[in-house]
């Protein structure tokens, strides 16, 4: 009843990013040939912009650009890393830019070394824009409800205070903040949801997940209302997936994308990650034996990042998916915000391992495990009572036939498990320089 009401005024509030989600929605329409033929286009004038509008990108692709679109071969362009964002940042930006309309945002910072990046108006609605297209994948209408549970304290101090009770209504969002939370604020948010009957649910994939086992664990039923779980910001199991469409009964859509670049794919209702070429640029490269993601922004002339490699493990996928989409596919790794384990011998051993290992361990609420010497593993587990000694100690034995003969397990029951500065669930960390 309201929704129609919602949209209206908010469509009034938000021109810009309504304006946007029109030929979002189109460009999804698309075949194939036609989306890579824009992607094609719009890299080239990107590539072109930088070199001329930013002292960084001039540097770096002096006569490296040819003048057709048809010759640029991305892959021969220079990688941009962290480091490079972290020190060029000024050279980064387009000299076009208006500095009086420019805000800085930041990345989570968990490997101590935070980034920070520029951002304005058109980048943000764009950004909505872009996320909106992701949410009516689930069915959900603008004007519909969402409730958003967030993990990084930093981002929500201010646009606490911002958010008055009208403001919400016509944005039909709320957002909780969670960086600490126990079963008190479990209960309290179940029956939330219970009252505000949002149609979807987004955030962390840690913090949905114990909302999940809550709903479950105490019999809660969830509303109807309930169309899509987007999950968002951190790797999502394949336990937690199947908690949260227990608990909430419906389907549970993996978002990918970083502050830097937002909206890079979405999975469809067939399990797929698609990629949205008519936002991103996409390349997969082998660097010492890993994939690593290299992600182009085809939207951000602002501070254009090109072939940026944000840490993230993944492939793209051939062939065409069930679904309709014609936005080419991906997979994810899972090494995201994780670490390796490493052994004196020189072995790495992925983050990915340790996500099957506890598999049949029943009675888990959380876990992580932190190698805190050459030999010695802690496994910290967050859970209602202890657990099957005989399981763990197979735990154990496995990772020693399958790492190092001399890696010790050692296991350590808390309270609770903290998140990192960016409020991520981490799975796997090592802390051995
Ligand atoms: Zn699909």
């Amino acid at each position: 009843m309201f929704r129609q009401l919602r949209f209206r005024l908010h469509r009034i509030k938000r021109p810009q990013r309504y304006q946007l989600l029109t030929p979002l929605l189109a460009q999804q329409t698309w075949d194939r040939t036609a989306l890579l033929r824009k992607q094609r286009e719009d890299l080239f004038r990107l590539v072109h912009f930088a070199a001329g509008h930013t002292e960084y990108y001039k540097r770096r692709y002096a006569g490296q650009l040819p003048d057709q679109a048809q010759e640029l071969d991305i892959s021969r362009l220079p990688i941009l890393r962290k480091e490079d964002v972290i020190k060029q940042r000024e050279q980064m930006l387009s000299d076009t830019c208006d500095r009086q309309t420019i805000r800085l945002g930041f990345t989570g910072g968990s490997t101590g070394n935070p980034l920070s990046f520029y951002y304005d108006t058109y980048k943000m609605e764009l950004m909505r824009a872009g996320m909106a297209r992701s949410y009516m994948w689930s069915g959900w209408r603008p004007g519909e409800k969402i409730l958003n549970f967030w993990g990084a304290k930093q981002d929500l101090k201010k646009t606490r205070r911002l958010n008055t009770a009208y403001s919400e209504f016509i944005a039909a969002e709320k957002t909780i903040g969670a960086w600490e939370y126990g079963e008190a604020e479990l209960h309290r948010w179940v029956r939330f949801i219970k009252r505000y009957r949002p149609v979807l649910i987004q955030g962390y994939a840690s913090i949905i997940a114990d909302v999940a086992a809550f709903a479950l664990e105490n019999k809660i039923a969830m509303p109807s209302s309930l169309k899509g779980v987007y999950s968002t910001a951190e790797v999502l199991y394949d336990w937690q997936r199947e908690q949260m469409q227990r608990a909430f009964n419906c389907q549970v859509y993996n978002q990918y994308g970083c502050r830097e670049i937002p909206n890079i794919g979405l999975e469809c209702q067939q399990g797929n990650i698609h990629v949205f070429t008519d936002m991103v640029q996409l390349e997969s490269v082998n660097m010492q034996g890993e994939d690593k993601l290299l992600i182009t922004s085809l939207t951000n002339f602002l501070m254009p990042m090109i072939r940026y490699e944000n840490g993230d493990n993944g492939r793209l996928k051939s062939g065409r998916c069930g679904c309709g989409s014609a936005f080419p596919m991906m997979e994810m790794g899972v090494c995201r915000s994780n670490d390796f384990i490493k052994t004196r011998a020189g072995k790495k051993i992925a983050p990915s391992y340790f996500n099957r290992l506890l598999d049949g361990v029943t009675g888990i609420k959380q876990y992580q495990f932190v190698q805190t010497a050459w030999d010695k593993l802690n496994l910290n587990i967050q859970a209602d009572s202890r657990l099957e000694r005989d399981s763990l100690n197979s735990v154990g034995k496995k990772i020693r036939q399958d790492i190092d003969q001399g890696l010790q397990l050692e296991i350590n029951y808390l309270d609770r498990i903290e998140r990192s500065r960016s409020g991520k669930h981490r799975f796997v960390i090592c802390e051995l320089d």
